[in-house]
């Protein structure tokens, strides 16, 4: 595996390199592409809806048919940007939509995916899910040739890269622009009413196919294709081009293979709906199993198990499964919480998390509690949690947390903090446990939670092991913060 040194070029914030360019926003996000089906724009908002949990500060379709592209973009949930009124305006049997999942950057229209512009072959519309780790690099190179961009994203280069592109058809156009990219892209693509898909070369992100009747989806992942009824079909293969027209898949030139693949390891742990399949396993049974072997690895004497909901769920029922223990339902997550909610005027540090979590006394009560969670990042909302859980009853709290210290930042695509504000990367786990006032503290080993998935990967787990696989240009460059994309 290329690794970096574990000790990455640090770029200060008073650097003047870092003032360069915009921080664009990142990109963790959801995609969908639909071809030859009626009001695609249906089929995409229904998506969309699926992909929610993949990005919740924007979301955009874009539809085609002979009279041009529709286009429809907001911020917010899906649901507050499209109504069914709105949907139908956006004719056409070709559509691309994107959830966006952004805390820096604009959030300005023009930002919002799918990034459309028209070019000399007709009318794209971009939606892409990743992050490339040298867009600044391209991006400069583009501007000093006299590119004029119109949002901060890294997406909108590839835009580029396809319309200066000297190839004749517009199929090795697109071709030629993705092998100028490097880090995370599952991206999807219409020209006109032509869709491309693709795959970065490592596979960071995930892309599958599907299809319903004689139409096609492309989509983050499995669960936006069973809201559509549709079937599954495969999974893009990292590095692959794919072309759909006229009810055709081609799969296009595969780009220059990676050394190994490296599916992100975040999206088994957290970000993926547990019921999708992804890197062709059930994300819930991956999850179940890190809870077994976190049981195995740390177990404790307690009367019951609790998640910290819904994303610690699974591995909490696997922990109980493994431990004896029973699983209860000690808290509730709130699942209608706006953007925006009135804060208290007194300071209340506490507020955020009882906002969104709610113990259940009566289970708590004079209770040992196991308290899982699926990862650790800042850890404030746990310190919130363990206090919440003391003064509804609880006798000992012990954390377990079903994967590895997170003490790397992500340059591919999971908005993840900066080191400096990562716990795991200042503290080590006895100071952790102090810090969030636990009686015990245990994270599951990185061997561990590799073991326990289906395939033993490789993946990519930079967040856990420091391990860059696709380089990191930007950085490298100075162009980004070694500390984490978001460092500024
Ligand atoms: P904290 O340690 O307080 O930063 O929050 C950890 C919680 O955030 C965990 O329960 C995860 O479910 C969730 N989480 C993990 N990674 C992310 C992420 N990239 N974005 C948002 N939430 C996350």
């Amino acid at each position: 595996m290329p690794n970096l040194p574990r000790e990455l070029p640090v770029v200060t914030a008073d650097d003047d390199r870092l003032d360069r360019f915009d921080d664009g926003p990142r990109d963790e996000c959801g995609v969908v592409g639909i071809s030859g089906i009626d009001l695609a724009s249906e089929q995409a908002f229904l998506a969309m809806y699926a992909l929610q949990h993949r990005g919740q500060e924007a979301a955009g379709i874009v539809t085609f048919d002979d009279n041009g592209p529709h286009v429809l973009k907001g911020e917010g949930l899906v649901g507050d940007v499209f109504a069914t009124w709105s949907v139908r305006k956006l004719t056409g049997r070709t559509a691309v939509g994107h959830v966006r999942y952004s805390t820096a950057g604009g959030n300005d229209l023009d930002n919002i995916q799918p990034i459309t512009a028209r070019y000399a072959r007709g009318h794209i519309a971009l939606a892409h899910n990743g992050n490339l780790t040298n867009h600044y690099d391209l991006r400069k190179r583009l501007v000093d040739e006299g590119a004029i961009f119109r949002s901060s994203a890294d997406s909108e280069t590839l835009i580029h890269l396809i319309a200066k592109s000297r190839h004749e058809t517009i199929d090795a156009q697109v071709d030629d622009a993705l092998t100028h990219l490097d880090g995370a892209f599952s991206i999807v693509i219409s020209i006109d009413d032509t869709i491309y898909a693709a795959r970065d070369p490592r596979g960071f992100r995930p892309l599958v196919l599907g299809k319903k009747g004689t139409g096609h989806i492309v989509c983050s992942e499995t669960c936006a294709l069973d809201i559509l009824e549709a079937e599954y079909v495969r999974d893009l293969a990292p590095g692959e081009v794919i072309k759909i027209q006229d009810g055709v898949v081609t799969s296009l030139r595969s780009l220059p293979a990676a050394e190994h693949p490296a599916p992100c390891i975040f999206e088994l742990v957290y970000f993926a709906r547990p019921d999708s399949r992804i890197w062709g396993q059930s994300v819930d049974a991956a999850r179940r199993v890190f809870g077994k072997r976190l049981a195995a690895e740390h177990p404790v004497e307690a009367d019951a198990v609790i998640a910290v909901p819904d994303s610690a769920n699974s591995a909490a029922l696997g922990y109980a499964e493994e431990s004896g223990i029973p699983f209860e339902l000690g808290m509730l997550r709130h699942h209608y919480i706006g953007r925006t909610f009135i804060k208290p005027s007194q300071a209340d540090r506490d507020f955020g998390a009882r906002m969104k979590y709610n113990p259940v006394q009566h289970v708590l009560q004079g209770k040992r509690v196991i308290v899982v969670d699926d990862s650790l990042v800042r850890g404030t909302t746990s310190r919130s949690l363990v206090r919440m859980l003391r003064r509804a009853g609880a006798t000992e709290v012990h954390l377990r947390i079903g994967s590895p210290p997170v003490k790397w930042p992500c340059f591919y695509g999971i908005d993840m903090p900066t080191r400096k504000e990562l716990i795991a990367s200042n503290m080590d786990v006895p100071e952790i446990a102090a810090q969030l006032g636990v009686d015990s503290l245990g994270y599951l080993s990185l061997k561990g939670m590799i073991d326990a998935v289906a395939d033993g990967g490789p993946y990519c787990d930079a967040c856990f092991s420091g391990n860059y696989p696709a380089p990191l240009v930007d950085v490298e460059k100075g162009f980004v913060s070694a500390e984490g994309p978001t460092a500024c």
